[in-house]
């Protein structure tokens, strides 16, 4: 099972293109100054099954969309049942792209399974004193837009812009 508390099917802001959005719950970073308070809780939102969640996801894809972003909340706490749903969905639609957003660094995370189907990760805790209002698809200076497939290839960090 996997906890989300929302999606919307139709971001411009959390990554490249038209997205569908899961917002995932329950986050340990507890950062000053978070956009997402409702979402650092544990038991909120509700369980849905792997291929539940995959379903719904993909039933909200049009050919307008570029991809789809899993945001939260700290989807990596769930990146065991978060690999499941994402290999259900480059089984079906292996066009589209993934985008997840982590308070951890890639180089925290960069060994767990789930990152080989990760194609973004927008990485690191949001820093209230680096608030940039005018980077895209991120919210402080510190987090990095990283290409996953090239940074694990390459053994470093690639960013994507
Ligand atoms: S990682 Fe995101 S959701 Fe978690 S506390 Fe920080 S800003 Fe909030």
């Amino acid at each position: 099972m996997i906890r989300c508390a929302g999606i919307t099917s139709d971001s411009v802001v959390d990554g490249n293109g038209l997205r569908v959005v899961a917002f995932l719950q329950g986050c340990p970073h507890r950062c000053e100054g978070c956009h997402n308070v409702d979402l650092q809780p544990l038991e909120g939102g509700r369980d849905f099954t792997e291929t539940e969640l995959a379903q719904i996801l993909l039933s909200k894809v049009t050919p307008l969309h570029k991809g789809i972003t899993f945001s939260g909340g700290e989807p990596l706490i769930q990146a065991e049942t978060l690999h499941k749903v994402i290999s259900i969905i480059k089984e079906k639609k292996p066009h589209l792209d993934i985008w997840v957003y982590s308070g951890y660094t890639f180089e925290q995370v960069r060994e767990l399974p789930v990152m080989e189907l990760i194609d973004v990760l927008v990485d690191g805790p949001f820093v209230l004193e680096r608030l940039d209002l005018a980077l895209p698809f991120r919210g402080s200076d510190n987090q990095r837009i990283i290409d996953v497939p090239r940074s694990l290839q390459e053994g470093q960090v690639v960013r994507l812009q």
